[in-house]
């Protein structure tokens, strides 16, 4: 993939070492459980007693959110290695020519694109839709319009999902991007509507094409990429195509560690995946990734 030189967009907040990521996240832990707390006698002593205890741990110069689990403080100050620096100015010019792509789409149908933000985390960060971990892959809150990445899912992709590729690392983001158009144009809430009452099946049946039309928009914004901006080179379609099946439901289950992954069920068949990025990315029309229509 040819992205060197390529407009970086000015829409990525990088989280890593923030140690507020963390400690918000336990912030918002505590917050979902005051209520219960402050409604027992005994929850009442256990949040007098955890008070009392950080604010003596503080005086006693002991880093809190480092002894419960949270980010060391000093990591913020290590400047990134050579390799870290790529990947983030990589992922910054994918997100910027999905921002040119979609811009003009949006343009056509006579409204306005509205960027989403792409945070990069370690670990952990808390969003507008709970506690977001590495182990849950990549994912896209709709609540605050984010992208979230841990970087190192890009290693995870090469070494144990067998998807190596600049290019299969690209798809990873439109696929995403997918799901904020997605947002943007109501067919997100329209599924959550119709789920509303439905068998598990059925539930599960609707984000399935939820998320091959992500899938298909990930194919149209290659298809601009390309026909374009002339980003793509030989064997990138391969890898993209590769990605999709590589973390298809079936395949992701056999391989599944035990790790929670909530997308994981819901994603389609490695088939069905290559199936509709390649039809996306052929016909560069958001009509033909209608995966609603029978
Ligand atoms: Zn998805």
């Amino acid at each position: 993939m040819d992205w060197k030189g390529g407009r970086r967009s000015n829409n990525v907040e990088d989280l890593r070492g923030a140690p507020l990521a963390a400690g918000a996240g336990g912030l918002a832990i505590l917050f979902r459980f005051l209520p219960f707390l402050l409604s027992t006698r005994i929850g009442r002593i256990i949040l007098l007693v955890g008070v009392l205890g950080f604010a003596a741990a503080h005086f006693l110069g002991i880093d809190v959110m480092r002894v419960i689990g949270g980010q060391p403080t000093q990591q913020s100050a290590q400047p990134l290695t050579a390799q870290e620096q790529e990947l983030t100015d990589f992922v910054s010019v994918v997100l910027g020519s999905t921002e040119d792509v979609w811009a003009t789409q949006f343009q056509k149908a006579g409204s306005n694109y509205e960027a989403p933000v792409l945070s990069i985390f370690s670990d952990r960060v808390a969003s507008a839709c709970g506690l977001g971990q590495s182990a849950t892959g990549p994912f896209y809150c709709p609540a605050d319009k984010k992208l979230y990445i841990d970087l190192s899912f890009y290693q995870e992709m090469k070494n144990r999902l067998g998807a190596p590729g600049d290019f299969a690392q690209a798809y990873v983001i439109a696929h995403e991007v997918g799901h904020h158009v997605q947002n943007l144009l109501g067919v997100a809430d329209k599924v959550r509507q119709a789920q509303q009452g439905k068998s598990q099946a059925e539930v599960n049946a609707l984000s399935v094409k939820l998320e091959l039309q992500a899938d298909c928009f990930a194919g149209m914004w290659g298809h601009f990429a390309d026909s374009e901006r002339g980003m793509l080179e030989a064997g990138d379609i391969d890898e993209a195509l590769n990605a999709a099946a590589a973390i298809g439901d079936d395949r992701l289950q056999k391989q599944s560690t035990g790790t929670v992954r909530p997308e994981s069920f819901t994603h389609g068949s490695s088939k069905q995946r290559a199936e509709w990025f390649n039809r996306g990315f052929q016909s560069g029309s958001i009509n033909d990734c209608n995966t609603f229509k029978n």
